[in-house]
């Protein structure tokens, strides 16, 4: 049977960063604790733990003195504000890419622009982008979005700034504009999607297309990884959506000679080969 990696399987740019910075501060004999499981991986949090390093929720959870460190999903302004209230240092491993975002939405407030962001209004790294601004709309797709413009007179000439959740699909996203040149006269969109995720989708749609198995590896939880699994499922009848070797059975690919394995930017590369 022959079975082929995905190139870009595992760990994105923002998490192997956000991952090395916790291990840099474990190392350093602080003591510290992640803001929300660093990543959504309970292979890497339980080994994190193993090395002293507490999760807590919320900002109000942090001591004096402690080290806190925000994972690469961000947070709002005002998870900062209260974080420092608390006396504590903080390690911001906030990924680069949404770091921009926060930017872009908090300038577009300042120049009287309304934010809009398009991504899953409950995801953490849509609400931290939400929270660097007063107000701001969030749709999780086109006719959220179009229902909304339609639903409001004065909306058409209403300064508008557009953006995306780094992990959404280009075709939703292209949907999203295509709308929103339509519906308002007055919009600047900067495209936000994480090119990482972009190429990681397209690599899975190809070897789908060419295999008879495709064993997605990463953390259930992982909106990343979901995506992932849909995106192969499209092209693949039989596709597996595990969380390491031990939830695959040999009988799951009896009369399969091509398989292909990719995995969410949470997913460690130990874990891929195992
Ligand atoms: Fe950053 Fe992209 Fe990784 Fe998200 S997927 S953490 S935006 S590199």
């Amino acid at each position: 049977m022959s079975v082929r990696i995905a190139k870009s399987a595992g760990f994105c740019f923002g998490v192997s960063r956000a991952v090395e910075l916790v291990e840099q501060a474990a190392g350093s004999g602080k003591k510290v604790a992640t803001l929300g499981p660093i990543i959504h991986n309970r292979h890497v949090v339980d080994k994190f733990r193993t090395l002293g390093v507490g999760v807590i929720d919320r900002p109000d959870q942090a001591r004096p003195g402690q080290t806190v460190i925000i994972r690469s999903h961000g947070v709002s302004r005002n998870v900062y504000e209260r974080l420092e209230k608390q006396g504590v240092e903080i390690i911001d491993a906030t990924c680069p890419f949404v770091k921009r975002i926060h930017g872009i939405v908090s300038r577009a407030e300042e120049e009287g622009k309304l934010p809009v962001i398009i991504g899953t209004p409950t995801h953490p790294e849509v609400e931290g982008i939400a929270g660097w601004c007063s107000h701001c709309e969030v749709f999780a797709g086109p006719e959220e979005l179009e229902n909304w413009a339609k639903s409001q007179n004065n909306l058409k000439n209403s300064s508008i700034c557009m953006v995306s959740q780094t992990t959404s699909t280009e075709s939703l996203w292209k949907s999203c504009g295509k709308i929103a040149k339509k519906e308002f006269t007055n919009l600047k969109i900067f495209d936000t999607i994480c090119r990482a995720t972009e190429y990681r989708q397209s690599e899975a749609a190809e070897l789908s297309e060419v295999c008879q198995s495709m064993v997605v590896v990463g953390d259930p939880k992982s909106s990343n990884t979901g995506r992932l699994a849909m995106i192969c499922r499209e092209h693949c009848d039989k596709v597996f959506l595990v969380d390491n070797a031990s939830d695959l059975k040999a009988e799951d690919f009896c009369g399969v000679t091509d398989v292909g394995i990719t995995a969410g930017a949470s997913t460690p590369a130990w874990i891929i080969k195992e």
